[in-house]
Formats: C-alpha cells, sequence, structure tokens
C-alpha cells in the first residue's frame, strides 16, 4: 500500500505526469528514480502499477502498466455534515473520515461555528483528503461538499437515508441502538459546533433522528469519527446491494 500516488488528471492512457505536492513527494521525500515502481490512483475507483521513465525538478513520468479496479470503499454511503472545529483538528477530522470510509463531509455553517469553511480552508481540506487516501489506500477521494447551512445540508439528504443528528440531550436515542438493516444503506449525519446547534437551527431537522453517543460532552471531531466508526464498523456484517 506504500509508496501510492495521486494523479489530477483521470489515468486513460498508458503514461501519467505527476505534477505539484505529488512530484515533490516522489523527488524530495522518496528519491524516486527511473525504473521505480509505484502506485497511481486518480480519485476515480481504480489504482494503476507505473513505473517512474523520467524524474525533473517539478514534475515525474509514469508509464502506466495496468488498471486495476480495487475498491476499499464501505457499501453504506456516509455523508458527514460537520460544523469545523478549529486548525489541526480540522486535519485529524478529514484524515479520520477518510480512514473510516466517509463518502462525503460537507462544513456545516453554523450561528456558534467557530471556523470559517472559506476556499483556502477547503482547499486544505482536499489536500487532506488526498494525503489520507494515499496512506490507507482508498482509490476513492473522500468528496468536500460546499459549505451549507444545516437547513440547506438537511433539505440535500435523501430522504430514504437515514438521517441522523447527533445531540446530546435526554431525547436523543443512543447511536448502537437503532435498528438498521437492509442493503447498502445511505446514512448522513450533522454534528453541530462546540457550542452546539441553536433551537432555530434544529428545528430544521424535521425526519432527522436525534442521536446520543454518551453522555459526557464529546468535541465536534469525536463525535464526527465516533459515529463515523460505528456506520465503518457495522459496513462489514451488512448484506451487499
Ligand atoms: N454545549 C453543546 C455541546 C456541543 S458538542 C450542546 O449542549 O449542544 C459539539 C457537537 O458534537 C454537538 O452539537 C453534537 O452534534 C456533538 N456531540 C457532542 N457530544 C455528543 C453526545 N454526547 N451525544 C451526541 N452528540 C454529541
Amino acid at each position: 500500500m506504500s509508496k501510492r500516488f495521486f494523479v489530477a488528471e483521470p489515468v486513460t492512457g498508458d503514461s501519467a505526469l505527476l505534477s505539484g505536492a505529488e512530484a515533490e513527494h516522489v523527488v524530495k521525500v522518496l528519491r524516486g528514480k527511473v525504473g521505480d515502481l509505484v502506485t497511481l490512483f486518480d480519485g476515480d475507483g481504480a489504482e494503476f502499477p507505473a513505473r517512474i521513465t523520467a524524474v525533473g525538478r517539478s514534475s515525474v513520468a509514469l508509464a502506466v502498466l495496468a488498471r486495476q479496479e480495487v475498491s476499499r470503499e464501505l457499501k453504506t454511503q456516509i455523508t458527514l455534515g460537520v460544523a469545523l472545529p478549529k486548525g489541526d483538528r480540522q486535519r485529524w477530522l478529514v484524515e479520520k473520515a477518510v480512514e473510516l470510509g466517509v463518502a462525503q463531509l460537507v462544513p456545516l455553517v453554523t450561528e456558534r461555528g467557530v471556523a470559517e469553511p472559506n476556499e483556502a480552508a477547503l482547499g486544505r481540506l482536499r489536500r487532506y483528503a488526498i494525503e489520507a487516501a494515499k496512506q490507507c489506500g482508498r482509490n476513492r477521494l473522500l468528496q468536500i461538499g460546499s459549505p451549507q447551512t444545516f437547513g440547506e445540508f438537511a433539505r440535500g439528504a435523501n430522504l430514504a437515508a437515514l438521517r441522523l443528528l447527533a445531540h446530546p440531550d435526554s431525547t436523543a436515542v443512543p447511536v448502537a441502538g437503532l435498528a438498521w438493516a437492509g442493503p447498502a444503506a445511505d446514512v448522513w449525519c450533522a454534528v453541530g459546533p462546540e457550542g452546539g446547534f441553536t433551537e432555530e437551527e434544529l428545528a430544521a431537522a424535521d425526519g432527522w433522528r436525534r442521536v446520543s453517543l454518551g453522555p459526557r460532552i464529546l468535541r465536534v471531531e469525536t463525535a464526527a469519527v465516533a459515529l463515523a466508526a460505528w456506520f465503518s464498523l457495522c459496513d462489514a456484517i451488512r448484506p451487499g446491494p
């Protein structure tokens, strides 16, 4: 699984070119040489054994040896709407979401939110998603959606999906207690900011089930990862589609 590199352009022919951060990784970190074997992926589901044919200052050319459809995805489609925490905790959140097989992460714009999901922040999240996919062997990238309010997120959700709002109160049911069966379900989860969702935001949660993650107050990223971990691990015993 090591020496995996992400190619931004879809790999279609028998050659590929790495540039930017990926080329730098090959040249400066791994000291890649002509003839070295690596694995490429373009985020679209397949991986490609490849051999380095030329190493430039800021680009690396490769011969693509084969196309292999290797899925390390969940059957369950997990969409996580999260009010982003600050700084490094965003990186942790994205990394763990990728490792656990989350399909899509949507930054939620909430009244009590602390981090603004601007273009620069979204760019960083996408880069973290690539780094994590390289490391954990996923051939599909975690999709980072456009920032939305909880209302917009809720309206855009698949109504047939299991829709869960993480909320630490006594009316919430324990997530592990949800009866949940059937083939390859779609799960949408919403996690609020450190200050919690406001009453107005909660009012937009029509059709969403409030779930508890226990009697302790978790950090935003812990709550998001706990939910993703639950569905990720349950996926192994789900019937296929
Ligand atoms: N003071 C806030 C706590 C926010 S914690 C409040 O009372 O709402 C940040 C977010 O993490 C919450 O909005 C919720 O989505 C999630 N969360 C944290 N701990 C949780 C728990 N024990 N059960 C369910 N959700 C939790």
